[in-house]
């Protein structure tokens, strides 16, 4: 086996190794769209360049023709890898989504290499191998039918690489559109190469120029993204920003696509599927209240949860884009993770709601308790401690307005003689029901005591004796009526006193003395009646 250092083997082994070298630049730049896939394309060229350069150095047709067959590999996948990298680049690589899709992407590439590793049995590739010219180790391939079919398939997957790069250029702006014009620039050489290699245009015999011009292309983008990362610095620290800040940050167009779309919103909002070139209606579907916020042309400010388990409940800003001219040139929408503020928030609220629930049981307890204390729990009736309470406020009242106030003792008449006969049982039934007369004929302002034993006591502001005496003299007819109705045949009366500020008395407790002595007269006169203090103040405050 010989070998000779022709010119083209060495242009095609500094092609294959200058693609390794792009390769691992491109390995330890930054990220860029399609910067998973670009350096697959630099080795296809690598691998093709390699074996194209021992094509032409070898000196034997069998061994040109094996490493012509090996060299079919990386030039079969090269048009396949520029097609996934402009698609990624450009934003349109949706549809690489499912696994189907792509793997019937390299059908075209096994058929090739299929058909290259074959074409001794059928020559459909090269019919035939002719001496080439005096003097060079070169061989003419007459080409065969698929040969054709395979230079239009790679150019076919070139254009339409182009078209989406082109397509990019006209949707982005800025550091984007330079990297797609620059992409498109740098395409011009592997079909301007191509276009040259089917007409049989031979720069240097035995050289194929498609893998340097795929080089160049790499070189041209390289350099291309290097410059403009230069130039973009700002645009650049803002891209770092955004791809690693733990927000979700999403950029749709006017017509509701997704351009952009850094990994968080990715993570929450597309189940780690690719969101760009989705529709936002369709990526927001779960969540109404943010669709609509987003389809509104104003600046707005949402919260909702977005997953139950774990939890994770953001602060969503969305803000219209628009374009000089004041058009809406889409959205931008960040959504923050509360999930720490929100459930702190929760458990406050949760606690505040437990705390106001104890402060209405405790309320409602001191109301009880105070209930308990000011009133007597046979009748219901006011006590006599809330008694000591409010007549000398009342009194207070009457004086300063200079009203009238009186008081009415009352006294069940032959009570003990009652609860000996009847039972005790019975004698508490009878009081029960005078405080419930009692209650039903005072009116709001008065007040019903329970004075002690079976004496009662009516406060009655605003009344004067007399008026007290009738109001008396007909709760006495009341709970004579109500005991008959309750079955008590010959129910027993009732005594009362009646002393009036200021006519009999000026303080509560010559005020109580007088309704008592009104009381004392009113059992000394025969009982069941009610009797007015005798009308001196005089006598009661002092005696
Ligand atoms: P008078 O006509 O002079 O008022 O005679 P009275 O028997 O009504 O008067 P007295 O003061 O001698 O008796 C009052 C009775 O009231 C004595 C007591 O047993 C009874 N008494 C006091 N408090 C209660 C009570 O809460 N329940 C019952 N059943 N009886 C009570
Ligand atoms: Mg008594
Ligand atoms: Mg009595």
């Amino acid at each position: 086996m010989t070998w000779v250092l022709t010119p083209a083997a060495v242009v095609l082994w500094s092609t294959a190794i200058l693609a390794l070298v792009v390769v691992w630049i491109v390995l330890r730049h930054e990220a860029f769209p399609g910067s998973r896939v670009f350096p697959y394309l630099m080795l296809a060229v690598a691998e093709w360049a390699l074996f194209s350069g021992l094509e032409a150095a070898s000196t034997y047709v069998s061994v040109k023709v094996l490493m012509s067959q090996l060299e079919y590999v990386g030039m079969a996948a090269t048009p396949i890898l520029f097609l996934i990298f402009a698609a990624r680049h450009s934003g349109y690589d949706r549809w690489l989504c499912r696994p189907t899709r792509r793997a019937a992407l390299w059908l075209p590439a096994l058929a090739t290499i299929a058909v290259a590793a074959t074409n001794n049995q059928h020559r459909w590739l090269w019919a035939d191998y002719l001496p080439g010219p005096q003097g060079s180790n070169a061989i003419i391939y007459v080409h065969g039918p698929a040969y054709y079919g395979i230079a239009a398939e790679v150019y076919a997957f070139v254009l339409v690489g182009c078209v989406l790069v082109a397509r990019s250029a006209f949707r982005h702006s800025g550091a984007r559109r330079r990297q797609a014009i620059t992409i498109l620039l740098a395409s011009a050489f592997p079909l301007t190469a191509g276009l040259l290699y089917v007409a049989d245009v031979n720069v240097v015999p035995g050289l194929d120029l498609i893998p340097v011009s795929f080089l160049m292309t790499g070189l041209v983008f390289l350099v291309g993204i290097g410059l403009f990362r230069v130039f973009d610095l700002v645009s650049a620290a803002r891209n770092a920003l955004i791809e690693q800040t733990g927000d979700a940050v999403l950029v749709a167009d006017a017509d509701g696509l997704v351009v952009d779309a850094n990994p968080t919103a990715v993570h929450w909002l597309g189940g780690d599927s690719p969101l760009v070139g989705r529709c936002i209606a369709a990526v927001f579907a779960t969540w109404p209240k943010l669709r609509s916020a987003c389809l509104t042309e104003q600046t707005d400010r949402i919260e909702l949860t977005l997953r139950e388990d774990p939890l994770l409940h953001v602060d969503i800003h969305v803000t219209p884009l628009r374009q000089p001219q004041g058009r809406q040139a889409g959205c931008f929408v960040v959504l923050r993770d509360i999930t720490e503020r929100y459930q702190n928030e929760v458990t406050l609220q949760h606690a505040n709601d437990q705390l106001k629930r104890h402060v209405r049981e405790i309320e409602a307890l001191q109301g009880e308790l105070r209930d308990q204390t000011i009133r007597d729990s046979l009748t219901g009736l006011f006590n006599r401690r809330y008694l000591d309470e409010i007549l000398p406020r009342e009194l207070g009242r009457a004086a300063h307005e200079g009203g009238v106030l009186s008081v009415v003792m009352i006294d069940i008449d032959h009570f003990k003689e009652t609860n000996d006969t009847r039972g005790h049982r019975e004698g508490d039934r009878l009081l029960s029901l005078l405080g419930q007369v009692l209650h039903g004929g005072t009116r709001p302002g008065d007040a019903a005591c329970r004075y002690g034993g079976e004496e009662f006591l009516l406060i009655l502001p605003g009344a004067a004796p007399e008026v007290a005496r009738d109001r008396m003299n007909t709760l006495r007819a009341e709970y004579s009526a109500r005991l008959r109705v309750e079955g008590f045949e010959s129910p027993p009366t009732l005594s009362a006193g009646v002393a009036a500020f200021p006519a009999h008395a000026q303080s509560d407790d010559g005020l109580l003395r007088a309704a008592d002595a009104a009381l004392y007269q009113a059992k000394a006169e025969g009982r069941d009646r009610v009797c007015i203090a005798i009308a001196n103040p005089g006598n009661a405050d002092s005696t």
